[in-house]
C-alpha cells in the first residue's frame, strides 16, 4: 500500500455540471483505492479530446456522473497495485487503454466490443485521468514504449485507435487509392494522414492555414486544400481527373457530410466518426444509390488495435503529434484551444511535471 492516505487528497480537473468552460474546476478530490484486479496509476500526463469538450457540454453524452474527474487518455506510472494483480508492478510505466467493456454481450462475444451497449469511456462515464492519482483495470494497461515520453504516449489512445479502426478494420483501406480527410488539424485527423500514407494510400486533406498545411504535407499528406480560399471538392475532384476519391474518412460532421459525399468517386466508401460541427444535415440520397456508396459508421477501438498501433507508434513507423502543453490549472485553456480549432495535433495537459 501506498504511503499516502485518502485523507491528503490530491489535484483533479472536476465537472461538477454540465456547461461552458467555467463548469470545470481544479480540486481537491479524495486519492482512490485500487480494488480487486485494478491498480492505482501517478498520472504523468493527459490528453484532451474533442469527448472531454462533448461531456463538458452534455447533450448526447449525459452518461457522466456528477462529479466527475476528466480526461480520457492518460499515461503514467504505476503506484500501487490491488489484490489479484499480477502482471504489473510499481514503477511500471504504462498508457490507459481509456474504453470499458462488458465482455458478455453479444456485440463483445462476437468480437465488437465498441459497438457494446454496456459500453463505457474514462473520463466520461467513469473518473478519468486529469488528476494526480488514477485507479484503472489492470486489463486497460498497456505498457509505455520506451522511445516515447509520458506527454507522446498520453496524447495517442483515443487519436491512434480511432483513425486505426476506421482505416484499417472498418474502411479497409488498401494500397493505391486514394483518401480524402476533411480538417487536418484534428487529432484523429493528424494520425489518420499518417495512417492512410502507411497503407499505401494517396492522401488529401484541407485545412484553413498555410501553416497547418505544411504540417499536413510533413505528416505524409500529398495535397492539401484551403477550405477558406478553395472549393475543396471541386480541387479533389481535379486532383482525381475528376473521378473522386475511394474513402472520405469524415470526423467534422453536419458541415462537411454533403460536400464529403460529392467528393466520392463510384463506389466509394465513407467512414464516419464524430459530429462536432453539427448531428444532422439534408441528404439527397439519389447520389447514394446511383453511384452506389457506403456509408460506413465507426466507434472507437479495441484494446489490440491500440496495442499494435501503440507498437507501430514506438518503432517510428507513426508518430504523435502534439500541439501544446499545459499545466493542470490551464485546463479551461484547453478546452478553449480545442474549441476555436486552434490547435494542429494534441492539446496534453502534463499533471505531474515531475515525472515528464
Ligand atoms: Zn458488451
Amino acid at each position: 500500500m501506498s504511503d499516502r492516505t485518502v485523507s491528503q487528497g490530491m489535484q483533479a480537473a472536476v465537472l461538477t455540471q454540465q456547461g461552458g468552460r467555467e463548469a470545470i474546476s481544479v480540486r481537491e478530490m479524495p486519492i482512490p483505492e485500487p480494488g480487486l484486479g485494478e491498480v492505482r496509476l501517478r498520472v504523468a500526463a493527459c490528453a484532451l479530446n474533442w469527448l472531454d469538450v462533448a461531456v463538458r457540454r452534455g447533450g448526447g453524452f449525459g452518461r457522466a456522473a456528477l462529479p466527475l474527474i476528466m480526461g480520457s487518455d492518460f499515461a503514467g506510472r504505476v503506484e500501487t497495485v490491488g489484490d489479484g494483480v499480477t502482471d504489473w508492478q510499481a514503477g511500471d510505466e504504462v498508457v490507459v487503454f481509456p474504453q470499458l467493456f462488458c465482455g458478455r454481450c453479444e456485440w463483445c462475444r462476437n468480437g465488437y466490443p465498441t459497438i457494446c451497449p454496456e459500453g463505457r469511456i474514462h473520463g466520461e462515464s467513469v473518473n478519468g485521468g486529469l488528476s494526480e492519482f488514477a485507479v484503472v483495470s489492470e486489463r486497460n494497461l498497456v505498457p509505455k514504449p520506451a522511445s516515447l515520453s509520458f506527454v507522446e504516449a498520453a496524447s495517442l489512445p483515443i487519436v491512434l485507435m480511432t483513425a486505426w479502426h476506421m482505416l484499417i478494420t472498418v474502411a479497409n483501406v488498401r494500397p493505391g487509392e486514394s483518401l480524402l480527410i476533411p480538417g487536418a488539424g484534428g487529432g484523429v485527423a493528424s494520425m489518420g494522414i499518417q495512417v492512410g500514407r502507411m497503407l499505401g494510400a494517396t492522401v488529401f486533406t484541407t485545412t484553413s492555414s498555410a501553416e497547418k498545411a505544411e504540417q499536413a504535407r510533413e505528416l505524409g499528406a500529398t495535397a492539401v486544400f484551403n477550405y477558406r480560399e478553395q472549393d475543396w471538392v471541386a480541387e479533389t475532384l481535379a486532383a482525381t481527373d475528376g473521378r473522386g476519391v475511394d474513402v472520405v474518412q469524415d470526423l467534422v460532421g453536419g458541415k462537411t457530410w454533403a460536400d464529403s459525399l460529392r467528393c466520392l468517386a463510384r463506389n466509394g466508401r465513407m467512414v464516419v466518426v464524430g459530429s462536432h460541427s453539427g448531428a444532422s444535415f439534408e441528404l439527397d440520397i439519389r447520389q447514394i444509390y446511383h453511384k452506389q456508396l457506403r456509408i460506413l459508421g465507426a466507434n472507437g477501438g479495441t484494446y489490440d488495435e491500440f496495442s499494435r498501433a501503440l507498437q507501430l507508434v514506438g518503432a517510428g513507423r507513426l508518430r504523435a503529434v502534439v500541439d501544446t502543453v499545459l499545466p493542470l490549472a490551464q485546463i479551461r485553456e484547453g478546452h478553449r484551444l480545442l474549441e476555436e480549432h486552434a490547435h494542429f495535433g494534441k492539446v496534453v495537459i502534463a499533471v505531474d511535471e515531475s515525472l515528464l
